[in-house]
């Protein structure tokens, strides 16, 4: 009997890649995509025996393959409610499409270990849908790719506040950007933020939108490991949620700078200026 070798994490496992261009489609499904997949969704013997290989919990790998799916699931949180206006598509399809999706990761997780016809079990609907496997060279760059450099540089540079404990240029940081976050002009804020998310909603980012505001209170949140200090005696919870929400409001400026007017950028982008290096996606790029 031959083992699967076990990795101790996603970006380990040989078919990294793929996974990562499934999961990087995931928040761009649009409505049309997320009913095909519904459509497509069978829960057969073949179906169960193939994710029940795949899915086996005898590598760590799986944990981190559980931690993608519930974080998709957090993506979809409104979908999965389908009481807002801008969630056309009824909860129980989108349930459905989700285990579409779930399906496909596995398929390309355990593809050495799986039959062919197991494998194509498993991805055939988002093979059909997508109109190829879930596969390397699958990942289709978001329309707004522009963005996509400016967004990580922003979110790395997040990341590095996490050193504030022993650092005094990360602590600066993290203080100028608290000062900013107390002193800005809420109702501007709260204007500018408004458009930016209708015009995500209105051009299909709203997935993303949530993505980059979890990701950067992910990025507030890290901590060094070197100090053993908790984090709430580093900085109280209460900053470290302001800071966030600028960080945050500052991504999805970025993400939508193609759509948004001068005047929204610059009520999210302005408050990180001198503090984090922000160049603005260059249009067309
Ligand atoms: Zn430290």
């Amino acid at each position: 009997m031959t083992r699967r070798p076990a990795y101790s994490n996603l970006a380990e496992h040989p078919q990294a890649q793929d996974v990562r261009a499934v999961l990087a489609r995931v928040p761009r499904l649009s409505d049309v995509e997320l009913r095909g997949l519904a459509a497509r969704w069978r829960n057969g013997a073949v179906v169960e025996e193939a994710r029940r290989r795949a899915l086996s919990p005898d590598t760590v790998l799986v944990v981190d393959i559980l931690r993608a799916f519930d974080d998709i699931a957090a993506l979809f949180a409104d979908d999965l409610v389908g009481e807002a206006d801008f969630c056309p598509v009824p909860p129980s399809l989108v349930s459905a499409a989700l285990k579409a999706v779930r399906d496909a990761v596995a398929a390309v997780v355990a593809r050495p270990g799986l039959s062919r016809g197991e494998y194509a079990a498993l991805s055939a609907p988002w093979r059909e849908v997508m109109g190829r496997p879930p596969l390397a060279g699958s990942s289709d760059r978001p329309a707004h790719k522009s963005a996509g450099a400016a967004v990580e540089r922003l979110l790395a540079a997040a990341v590095t506040l996490g050193t504030r404990c022993h650092d005094d240029r990360p602590a600066a940081t993290y203080e100028g950007l608290l000062v900013r976050a107390m002193t800005r002009d809420e109702d501007e804020r709260e204007q500018a933020l408004h458009s930016a998310h209708t015009a995500a909603v209105l051009t299909g980012r709203r997935r993303e939108w949530s993505l980059l505001r979890r990701d950067a209170a992910r990025g507030v949140a890290r901590r060094c490991g070197s100090c053993a200090v908790p984090a709430a005696a580093v900085t109280p919870a209460y900053d470290d949620e302001r800071v966030t929400e600028l960080v945050a409001d500052a991504a999805c400026g970025l993400l939508m700078s193609d759509v948004a007017d001068d005047r929204v950028l610059h009520t999210l982008l302005a408050p990180l200026s001198g503090l984090v290096p922000l160049a603005r996606p260059t249009s067309g790029a």
